[in-house]
């Protein structure tokens, strides 16, 4: 194998994450090849909401969350459900999300998010500058509102958490809000997190990176990888979709929700599940939002997407293959309706997406157990938009054998095995 930085890598997946994972790779030097059958930032990452939530540092298992849950999937508009069927396939992930929600395990993941969080801003403004995005992105900050002061109170658990990491938030009353977002209504009491940015067409942002990458000399191919040959402690070549078998000198998995027959093919065990979110775009909302608003009771989200509003969230097991519910989708609309009773409805266009979740919330990004040339970059779950300029680089500096500065055990695939 070749000198860090002399030799070729290839990446498999050309979503936001396999994308800036290639560009911080070709500036190493690196000769860079994503692999995806897809045009780039085409699954996951063409309709999600839009946000940098770089003050979302809690993981999605609280204490308190699992005595929420049965009501939430008792709900038809909660924001949560398990479809019968796949249930019986998750209860190792969902024994480990269960665990996730200690107290002591909470702190220890909110320090692994905060640290991949932090440098956060800094890393992406950094992309947008060579990009040339910055008419796609915003720093306007967001909004998590409450319609009731008794749910604003059962979520400051989680704001302490957020406040304890050094997140930037201020607490806010009615008035606040209304003059922040006179289109809102019904709601009492919310925080504003500053430190919270956006982009207006996460498509238009993935594929801007996708065409830097391609400007600083990296190469597309438009194919399947089907398997992973190893040979000893290294893989050897990429099998593609097409029959041809690729030689590769180092490999980055980048495959989003996809990534786990990978991780099988190395002997090494992931714990990794769709958790399948759904929005509808509405291109003549006839209401304007300045900024990104997360609903604390419904734990939804809206944000302002080029020429209109994105009403979006919620999260479905039901794994990769299942067809969507997007009755989902309507139930969000009506609930939004009660915040915004203008809203106009007309000519929405529904999406869902495949979030890879893994169950402490905290991705997967480091060096395989295994192959001495592999790397994981996968698991993102809520937020792969936001991490995606820090995993580009810290896997560029894990390939080339720097230090990250970052503690690197929380992100480990060891975790699970
Ligand atoms: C409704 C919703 C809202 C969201 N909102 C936000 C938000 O506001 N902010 C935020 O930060 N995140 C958000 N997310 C999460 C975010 O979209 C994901 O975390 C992110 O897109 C994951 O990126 P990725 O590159 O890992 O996966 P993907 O974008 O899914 O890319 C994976 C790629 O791998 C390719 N692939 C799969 N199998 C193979 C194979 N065998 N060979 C080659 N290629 C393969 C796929 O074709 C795909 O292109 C949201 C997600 C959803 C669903």
């Amino acid at each position: 194998m070749s000198a860090a930085g002399t030799g070729e890598c290839a990446v498999i997946g050309a979503g936001i994450i396999g994308i800036c994972c290639g560009i911080r790779l070709l500036d190493r030097g690196f000769q860079v090849t994503l692999y995806d059958p897809e045009p780039p930032g085409s699954m996951t990452s063409f309709g999600n909401a839009g946000g940098f939530g770089f003050a979302d540092v809690v993981p999605a298992s609280v204490p308190g969350v699992l005595c929420r849950v049965p009501g939430w999937l008792l709900d038809s508009c909660g924001p949560l459900s398990v479809r019968p069927g796949h249930f019986p396939s998750m209860i190792p992930w969902l024994w480990r999300f269960v665990r996730a929600g200690r107290c002591s395990e909470v702190e220890r993941l909110s320090r692994a998010l905060s640290s991949l969080l932090q440098p956060g801003l800094a890393d992406t403004r950094e992309l947008v500058g060579r990009a040339g995005l910055k008419s796609l992105f915003t720093e306007r900050g967001a909004l998590t509102v409450y319609r009731t002061h008794a749910a604003f109170c059962r979520d400051r658990a989680e704001w302490r958490i957020r406040s304890d990491q050094g997140v930037r938030m201020e607490e806010l009353g009615a008035d606040d809000i209304r003059r922040m977002e006179p289109a809102l209504e019904q709601v009492e009491c919310g925080w504003y997190t500053p430190d919270w940015c956006n982009t207006t067409d996460p498509h238009a942002f993935a594929r801007g990176l996708a065409d830097c990458f391609i400007r600083s000399g990296g190469r597309m191919e438009r194919e399947r990888v089907a398997s992973l040959r190893t040979s000893g402690k290294q893989v050897g070549a990429l099998e593609l979709g097409d029959g041809r078998s690729v030689p590769v000198e180092r490999v980055v998995i980048a495959a989003g929700a996809w990534s786990e027959p990978f991780c099988r093919q190395l002997g090494e065990r992931v714990l990794l599940q769709s958790e399948r979110g759904y929005n509808t775009t509405l291109p003549s909302p006839g209401v304007v939002l300045e900024r990104q608003v997360i609903f604390g009771e419904e734990k939804f989200v809206i944000s302002a997407i080029r020429n209109g509003l994105r009403i979006g969230g919620t999260a479905e097991f039901a794994g990769l293959r299942a067809k969507p519910d997007w009755s989902r989708c309507d139930r969000l609309v009506d609930i939004a309706r009660r915040y915004l009773p203008a809203l106009d409805d007309r000519d929405g266009t529904r999406w869902m997406g495949h979030r890879p979740a893994t169950p402490d919330s905290v991705p997967v990004i480091g060096p395989s157990r295994r192959m001495s040339n592999a790397w994981h970059a996968f698991g993102h779950g809520h937020y792969g938009l936001t991490m995606a300029a820090t995993t580009g680089r810290l896997i560029a500096c894990m390939v080339c054998g720097d230090s990250t500065g970052l503690d690197p055990a929380p992100f480990s695939i060891s975790r699970f095995n």
